[in-house]
């Protein structure tokens, strides 16, 4: 039986922290200063401690400095916004995350109003997400950066191809369908009210999956050939699994990204190449181009 080629995210991730870590090894040893990522943690969540763990030890390993907050879960709304604030002040701080989910009483929607757009490393404020828009991306989602680059890697066309993502959140499916369609994808996105996603879905030479429901994409709704992204993480007594039946579909598809090893290292690898990108703008006048 045919089988997919597998879009390794660990190794793309590796190669991408790699050329970060040369980059940042050359400017400090011009003179300059530390690129540094500032994380807002609140409260105990015990997930969140690892993910903060972990984006700590990735941003140190390419020569990044990072520095963390740790708040209490009872926090007022007032004293978090005050730390964001004094991040968004602080000059030796260039990218600044609240990791998320907050505890109930805190809205994330008023850190996004507070966090400076240009210190912004999630790519989630308005202004960033509003520059995508416009075809102007700047600070880009994490994860939706991380999918295009893992495509580009793998040298998968998109120009005048046929594009479906499945999920319309402002995390992924939105942020991801407009960078598509900004490289000439036809893109259509379905959504929990789309009467049979899966007839789109057949009909998809790239096929981006972030519905968050564990094994929804099976072989049906998978054109053969077909590039196939799995966003969805869910833990299970097996250990991880994605929102695309990562068996069955490969004998259908022609690329398919595993989980875990696929999209969620490129995640963590577009987070620290967002902070070196605020950092570059940050270090004063260019040439007038945006880096990326
Ligand atoms: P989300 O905010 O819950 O959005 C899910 C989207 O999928 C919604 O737009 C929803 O439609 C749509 N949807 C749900 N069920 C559907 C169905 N049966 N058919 C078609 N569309 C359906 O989730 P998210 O933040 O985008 O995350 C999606 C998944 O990716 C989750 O499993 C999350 O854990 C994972 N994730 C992974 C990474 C990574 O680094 N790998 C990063 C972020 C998220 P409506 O809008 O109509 O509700």
């Amino acid at each position: 039986m045919a089988e997919a080629e597998l879009m390794d995210g660990n190794l793309v991730a590796q190669q991408v922290r790699k050329g970060l870590k040369d980059e940042i090894a050359a400017a400090v040893a011009a003179g300059g200063r530390r690129p540094c990522l500032a994380v807002i943690r609140v409260g105990e969540d015990p997930a969140s401690a690892v993910y903060v763990r972990n984006k700590r030890r990735a941003a140190e390993a390419i020569g990044m400095e990072s520095r963390e907050t740790h708040l209490p879960a009872e926090v007022s709304e007032s004293a978090l916004l005050e730390e964001v604030r004094r991040l968004n002040q602080d000059p030796s701080v260039d990218g600044v995350l609240v990791q998320l989910p907050l505890p109930r009483h805190l809205s994330p929607d008023r850190v996004l109003e507070v966090l400076d757009p240009e210190k912004d490393v999630d790519g989630l404020t308005v202004t960033n997400l509003g520059r995508l828009c416009a075809g102007e991306p700047y600070l880009v989602p994490c994860t939706p950066r991380g999918i295009l680059t893992l495509l580009d890697h793998y040298q998968v066309p998109l120009a005048g191809r046929r594009a479906v993502v499945v999920g319309r959140s402002r995390l992924v499916g939105l942020p991801v369908a407009l960078l598509l369609l900004q490289r000439n994808a036809s893109v259509s996105i379905v959504h929990s009210r789309t009467p049979d996603p899966a007839a789109y879905a057949r009909e998809a030479e790239v096929l981006v999956v972030a519905a968050g429901r564990r094994h929804l994409v099976g072989p049906d709704w998978v054109r053969p050939g077909a590039t196939v992204i799995d966003v969805g993480i869910h833990r299970t007594e097996d250990g991880l699994a994605g929102d695309v039946d990562y068996e069955r579909v490969r004998t259908v598809a022609g690329r398919i990204t595993p989980v875990p090893g696929g999209v969620g290292p490129m995640t963590v690898a577009m987070l620290l190449a967002n902070t070196w990108t605020a950092y570059r703008r940050r270090q004063g006048p260019t040439d007038g181009a945006i880096p990326r």
